[in-house]
């Protein structure tokens, strides 16, 4: 199967960014935009927000999601969401594993997969964000740890082809540099044929991204690479005409 039949992502992570009024803003004026068959818009606001945006956004064709939760359904846990809480809130995806839980808050991929579990028993489809760090990059481990993140991030998960990938090298997040496309490309067919180790054929269906500092003037080269299906994008999905750019320039390649 070829990037061309898996259907584009483009999603924005707000990550702890905008005021409310703003994101209801920026959802209803995404609502206006005619949104091309065969790409799938996503929005990542904060938790707080879901329940309106959702309200906002409900039958029309773009998705919501959380960008955390914790892998129990309800409980002492003071400051977390649930993955029930989720789909009630009315959102359809949640991120599981971003670079900043786990080297800011120091989420391992052990944490990461009993999430993305708990979110797939609820029916919320996890999008799973895996990447080395710079120093791992140039101790020459990337594929090691691209080997060791996405088979432990999955190891409690059921093959879906719904599930998301994201492939964010932790160097390129927000930090204005980019993985070449050449590079990112190795690395996303490089944790394809990891999934097909643990899924089989189900790896060819699932739609892997690249996250780290997506412009507009990038987006279209690394949508060239086979096995590129999409974007997560931070800082640029703060604007909606930079994200929107990025939409444009992503899918008319
Ligand atoms: C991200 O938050 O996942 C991300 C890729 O951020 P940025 O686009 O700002 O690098």
């Amino acid at each position: 199967m070829q990037n061309g039949e898996r259907k584009k992502v483009f999603a924005a992570n707000w990550k702890m960014n905008l005021t409310a009024d703003e994101a209801e803003d920026f959802v209803k004026k995404l609502l206006k935009i005619r949104i091309p068959e065969e790409t799938q818009i996503m929005v990542f606001p904060p938790s707080l927000y879901l329940i309106a945006l959702a309200k906002i956004a409900k039958g029309r064709p773009i998705a919501l999601g959380a960008q955390n939760m914790y892998w129990e359904r309800a409980g002492a846990f003071t400051g977390e969401i649930s993955a029930p809480m989720i789909k009630d809130a009315g959102a359809e995806y949640v991120i599981c594993g971003h670079s900043e839980r786990r080297h800011i808050f120091g989420e391992s991929s052990e944490m990461v997969t009993r999430k993305a579990r708990a979110a797939q028993i609820e029916g919320v489809i996890p999008l799973v964000c895996i990447g080395e760090t710079l120093e791992e990059r140039q101790a020459g481990e990337t594929l090691e740890v691209l080997q060791s993140d996405t088979l432990s991030s999955l190891a409690a998960v059921d093959a879906d082809p719904d599930i998301i990938i994201a492939y964010e090298p932790v160097w390129a997040i927000g930090t204005g540099l980019t993985a070449t496309p050449q590079d990112a490309e190795s690395a996303i067919a490089y944790i394809r044929s990891q999934i097909k180790e643990i899924w089989g054929k189900t790896a060819e269906r699932i739609r892997i991204l690249y996250g780290g500092s997506v412009r507009a003037d990038n987006i279209d080269e690394l949508m060239r690479c086979p096995n590129i299906d999409g974007a997560l994008i931070g800082g640029a999905s703060l604007n909606l005409e930079s994200f929107l750019e990025i939409v444009t320039n992503g899918t008319n390649i």
